[in-house]
């Protein structure tokens, strides 16, 4: 049977198979990332009005002229950043589709992509089936901190690409000024392309603003930033995503999407275009709500033996599986916790390539209160 050997020797992605046995064994799931949130009902009526009432034809293969403005006028109201919407924004189906655009498009075999360890289970595949070679940057808990020693070790004459998630899913770590500032110089010696995963941008907390590497004037015309309205609107379903940068970037990207999905749903796109105009209370507020669960689930944690890790920004919090009763690797902890506890986490080595930490397991904390309760009840029974 013919198969490409990147696919071909995949397994099934963590988000599913923790999905399927938290069904299988009718547990809490703090395991894949999306909120019990419904999402702003405005937003979703609009959708609906749109189905309705507007065409349902396929739209510009670039995204809805609204939806491309709205993009561009959010990113000059939270980031200053000047984008011409009719040529540096393209609408993607989620970011996934973003991502594997950005990768099909920029790599040629042999290029060299820098990749941030723990990463999102998508970019490897992508990089490789690309012909990208990964070379990664492990990052270690609890700071998760870059050191500049470990990123000048993997960059070299073939560095072409470099992929940063911020704030990063899992480690729910917002990379700093002075991190950002390290990529920068790399960047800009290495004359290599940063593409910018940014899909938890309006997810930071404790008082702290994103802050795209786009927004700096001299990455301006070298990266490709993606967000993804899935996380902006508590709508991870929808799948409307978007790809921001300079036409010479941007050119070989279109390309890709036209023979990836080509279009997105008009009237996911035409809500996506009114809420990314809502007021600022919106974009706060998601924030804001989101750290009250963050919190209440880390108190809730207290006396399981679990020790939560810090969390900057995403939907996640890490704990440290190390001081439980249960001596075992995170897989091992997650499979039983799922089948003993009946609470479904991801152990967080699923998001490694190589030299994994196998201490840690991720929570999804983006859910209705009594549903965090219910889960940390159970951990503290199991555990305790
Ligand atoms: N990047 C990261 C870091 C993610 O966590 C996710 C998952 N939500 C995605 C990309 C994919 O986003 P989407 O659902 O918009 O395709
Ligand atoms: N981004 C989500 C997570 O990290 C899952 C996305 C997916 O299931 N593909 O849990």
């Amino acid at each position: 049977m013919p198969a490409d050997p990147t696919f071909a020797g995949l397994g099934t992605t963590i988000f599913e198979v923790v999905s399927r046995l938290a069904r299988t064994h009718d547990a809490v799931n703090l395991g894949q990332g999306f909120p019990d949130d419904p999402g702003p009902q405005d937003v979703r009526q609009v959708a609906a009005e749109a189905a309705l009432e507007g065409s349902n034809q396929y739209p510009p293969m670039l995204g809805l002229p609204t939806l491309r403005q709205a993009v561009a006028a959010h990113d000059r109201r939270f980031y200053g950043l000047a984008l011409d919407w009719e040529t540096e924004v393209v609408v993607t189906t989620g970011a996934t589709e973003a991502l594997a655009a950005c990768l099909l498009a920029l790599i040629e075999p042999g290029d060299e992509v820098v990749l941030f360890q723990p990463l999102y289970d998508s970019y490897v595949p992508m990089v490789r089936r690309a012909g990208g070679v990964p070379r990664f940057v492990t990052l270690k808990p609890p700071d998760w901190r870059l050191d500049r020693s470990a990123l000048e070790a993997v960059v070299g004459p073939q560095t072409r690409l470099i992929l940063l998630n911020t704030p990063l899913n899992p480690a729910a770590k917002v990379f700093g000024a002075e991190e950002l500032d390290l990529i920068e110089e790399i960047a800009r010696c290495r004359n290599a392309v940063v593409i910018c995963d940014e899909v938890y941008e309006h997810i930071v907390f404790d008082g702290q603003v994103h802050q795209p590497l786009m927004a700096r004037p001299a990455m301006r015309d070298r990266c490709l930033r993606i967000g993804s309205a899935g996380k902006v609107f508590s709508l991870t379903g929808w799948k409307v995503g978007y790809v921001m940068g300079n036409p010479a970037l941007l050119a070989p990207v279109i390309k890709a999407h036209q023979f990836l999905v080509f279009t997105v749903p008009p009237n996911l796109q035409a809500a996506v275009a009114y809420g990314l105009g809502k007021e600022d209370a919106y974009f706060a507020g998601l924030a804001s709500g989101l750290q009250v669960k963050r919190d209440r689930f880390a108190a809730a944690l207290a006396g399981s033996g679990l020790r939560p890790l810090p969390c900057a920004g995403t939907y996640f919090l890490n704990a440290d599986i190390s001081e439980t009763r249960i001596s075992c690797g995170d897989v091992a902890f997650c499979e039983r916790a799922v089948a003993e506890a009946g609470v479904a986490a991801i152990p967080v080595s699923a998001f490694y390539e190589e030299a994994a930490a196998t201490h840690l397991v991720r929570f999804c904390f983006a859910k209705d209160d009594a549903v965090l309760d219910e889960a940390a009840v159970r951990l503290a029974r199991w555990l305790g």
